[in-house]
């Protein structure tokens, strides 16, 4: 190595040493944890063998035999931190803790059910999480004026009936008995399944929870995207979670035999559909922020190797906090769409398919995040979920706010999925910490 590249290496050492010390300096010792790290790990450990793949990660779908008896792990963990175990009719499961004051409640929590061949981090962080916070109050023996409950909602990843966020969403009001006789796959219905659970299908609006009840809710999640694992910072504050709309798009054209019709003379829907699936990614892109779009598939009929295509079918997604920087995007996507029927001699005609709407975390929560991570010298990022959550569906009845750890290469739903320890530990303190500085604010 030449001498002046050692030299430069050295004084690049010496301003991370000194970073280093400094760093050192600012950091708590851990006895200022409430949480304790390593008894989280250790459950979330026991929890990732209900359903483990051979090959890594865990498959532990809403209703199986694997997420049964992963419910009863989870409340047998509850018991042991002193809470008042139910579940509601339908399926969530509750633990409870008095407050000293007659108060809305305190609520944290996540899910444990995974998608097929899902990573251990994904809602198993934000349950795990949440119930250590409680077994630290119970061990400290901290009284807070709220009742604080933590919350493990039914199959949030929507397995068996495409309904994504079921617990939560029945919990919220947006759910009802229309969803009990919708049938799965293997032809059972949603009724079937609460039954499995224990629960009386027909008393499913009892799981309702009044507007007022809760004074907060907030989640610790992974985030499930690279934003904060790439800028190195250990907590997100969730401003929101996005909105979806969705749309589904037809291009007329006309099928005609591709050796005979000249170049000149082609109505080709196909050619169409890809120049329109590029222009949603310009007008995507040419926004400045953090929105997304999506065309997942192309769909080309008759879908010949010899036959202009007739008709091309493609769905379009877009997600963005703002709702109303979609519908611009949207209302550029179709005057782009329509340009491109003019070149290529085509009929485009888009119908809506999903409009969710944007939920916003609550301001004050936020702020409690930020101060309770501040607490404990972590720098905080203010960011979008672009995932769907529980939280978006609790957010029409209570204040919500979620706190972000950070994945790994920002991979999810997914074996790889990965969280280092010390993050997971972070998220859980300062979740802690927030419910107490939210129990003091009101
Ligand atoms: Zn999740």
């Amino acid at each position: 190595m030449p001498l002046l590249d050692m030299r430069a290496r050295l004084v690049v050492l010496g301003v991370a040493l000194v970073g280093a010390s400094i760093a050192v300096a600012q950091e708590k010792p851990a006895s200022t944890f409430h949480v304790d790290a390593r008894r989280l790990q250790r459950t979330l450990e026991a929890l990732s063998a209900f359903g483990r793949n051979p090959d890594g990660g865990v498959s532990r779908l809403g209703f199986s035999q694997e997420d049964m008896a992963a419910r009863e792990y989870v409340m047998g963990l509850m018991r042991e931190a002193g809470l008042q175990v139910r579940v509601d009719q339908a399926g969530n499961i509750f633990g409870h803790r008095d407050g000293t004051e007659h108060l809305p409640i305190l609520l944290t929590g996540s899910h444990i059910d995974s998608v097929l061949h899902g990573g251990n981090y994904d809602g198993d962080v934000g349950s795990m999480g949440a119930i250590e916070v409680m077994t630290a109050l119970h061990e400290g023996g901290v009284k807070t004026r709220h009742p604080v409950e933590v919350v493990i909602w039914t199959n949030e990843e929507g397995n068996h009936f495409g309904l994504g966020t079921l617990g939560s969403g029945v919990a919220a009001g947006l759910l009802g008995p229309e969803i009990l006789e919708r049938k799965d796959d293997q032809g059972l219905t949603l009724a079937d399944w609460l039954r499995r659970y224990g629960q009386d299908p027909a008393r499913l609006t009892e799981a309702r929870i009044p507007e007022g009840a809760l004074a907060a809710f907030v989640e610790l999640h992974i985030e499930q995207g690279p934003t904060l694992d790439e800028r190195r910072i250990p907590i997100g504050v969730v401003q929101g979670i996005v909105c979806v709309k969705r749309w589904k798009c037809v291009v007329d054209g006309v099928a005609n035999h591709a050796g005979t019709t000249p170049m000149n003379r082609r109505h080709d829907a196909l050619a169409a559909a890809a120049k329109d699936i590029l222009a949603v990614r310009e007008v995507v892109r040419a926004e400045s922020g953090t929105q997304v779009g999506n065309v997942g598939f192309v769909r080309a009929e008759p879908g010949a190797i010899n036959v202009v295509t007739g008709r091309a079918e493609f769905p379009v997604e877009l997600r963005d906090l703002d709702e109303a920087k979609v519908d611009r995007m949207w209302g550029a996507i179709l005057g782009r769409l329509k340009e491109v029927d003019g070149v290529e001699g085509v009929q485009t005609a888009c119908t809506p398919l999903d409009d969710v709407k944007p939920a916003k975390a609550d301001p004050r929560l936020q702020s409690a995040i930020r101060e309770a991570a501040k607490g404990l010298g972590l720098a905080t990022l203010d960011l979008p979920s672009f995932a769907g959550q529980d939280s978006q569906q609790i957010a029409r009845i209570a204040p919500m706010a979620m706190i972000f750890v950070p994945s790994k290469d920002g991979i999810s739903h997914s074996p790889k999925e990965f969280t280092p320890w010390e993050d997971i530990a972070n998220g859980a303190e300062v979740l802690y910490r927030t419910l107490l500085i939210l129990d003091g604010s009101n």
